[in-house]
């Protein structure tokens, strides 16, 4: 184990870096154990590939290896947009919004630029390690993660260990279906995401009340502010996000869900519903269904992501 006061000779402290790659912005945490020594934050260059992507990613670890004298860095673990091929650290796939992602292999290449191990894994697989082992279901085996971004997306956390399934689809409770009939971004119909994702809450706001909205936080801040077409399109949200807590709690008697997201920010909002829809048709077992807003917040996805950092072996004296 990692002493936090340096070692007998001096040579500093074992640290891991956990990197999330979104398609926005990338963010980096430093990790001393479970301290966070340093964070830097920087946007995603998405439309120049993925080589200046991991670039920039490999320039924020040293930025907060530079701010944390005597850190040395053992391994770094990153949550990165898309499908990610977790065996080879490989991108499999990417929405269009980034250029030369898929197939791109991030964990060959930031692991040379860095010089240490490196692991990667899918964004939302690494929020519902985050939030199992530090955030809101801390010390729980069995965990369902929904993240509300622009899309919906889940995963599992099952008996401790995050659990991917044999194609490595596990969780995708975004396009489970029996939520209306809207068309959803895969090409199916009345999934899950039509209702709950950002992107559906802003168009759903837009087409009740003929007015443009930049994205679901504004919806919500209109909803605060009295207006009942924003505060309807999030009744709708959270009713759907209950829902599908429940049918995974049916299914896999899952009981725990932690929630996830920018849609996730508007928990003020969203909360009393979601508990609502729970009790309203609770699973057939009777258990109780519990439906938590993340605790790490933006850090989530970097502090899961470090969790599965390769461990270097420490170096004796
Ligand atoms: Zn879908």
């Amino acid at each position: 184990m990692g002493g936090q006061h340096g070692t007998p000779d001096g040579g500093g402290r074992d640290v891991v870096a956990g990197l999330d790659i979104g398609g926005t912005g990338t963010s980096v945490v430093l990790l001393d154990g479970e301290r966070v020594v340093a964070r830097e934050h920087a946007p995603t260059p998405a439309r120049e590939g993925g080589g200046a992507m991991a670039a920039t990613a490999a320039g924020l670890v040293r930025s907060a290896l530079g701010a944390t004298p005597g850190a040395r860095l053992v391994g770094a673990g990153v949550g990165a947009a898309g499908v990610v091929d977790a065996a080879t650290g490989t991108v499999v796939a990417a929405s269009d919004s980034f250029r030369d992602w898929a197939g791109f292999p991030l964990a060959a290449e930031l692991g040379a630029d860095l010089g240490v191990p490196v692991q990667v894994e899918n964004d939302v697989n690494a929020f519902a390690l985050g939030e199992a082992r530090l955030g809101a279901a801390r010390g729980l085996d069995d965990v369902l993660a929904i993240m509300l971004g622009t899309g919906v997306g889940g995963a599992f956390v099952l008996r401790g260990e995050l659990y991917r399934g044999p194609s490595g689809a596990a969780g995708e409770i975004g396009h489970v279906t029996g939520f209306g009939d809207l068309a959803c971004t895969c090409g199916g119909h009345g999934h899950l995401e039509t209702l709950a994702s950002g992107r559906a809450v802003a168009r759903a706001y837009e087409r009740a009340a003929g007015v443009a909205v930049l994205g679901a936080r504004q919806v919500a801040d209109h909803a605060r502010a009295g207006d009942p077409h924003a505060r309807r399109v999030l009744d709708a949200a959270a009713d759907a996000v209950g829902r599908a807590a429940v049918l995974v709690a049916t299914l896999l008697d899952v009981t725990d869900v932690v929630v996830g997201g920018g849609v996730a920010g508007a928990w003020d909002l969203l909360g009393p519903g979601v508990d609502e829809s729970v009790l309203r048709e609770p699973p057939v077992s009777g258990a109780a269904v519990r439906v938590r807003p993340s605790a790490l917040g933006r850090d989530a996805v970097a502090l899961g992501a470090a969790s599965l950092a390769p461990a270097a072996a420490p170096v004796a004296g």
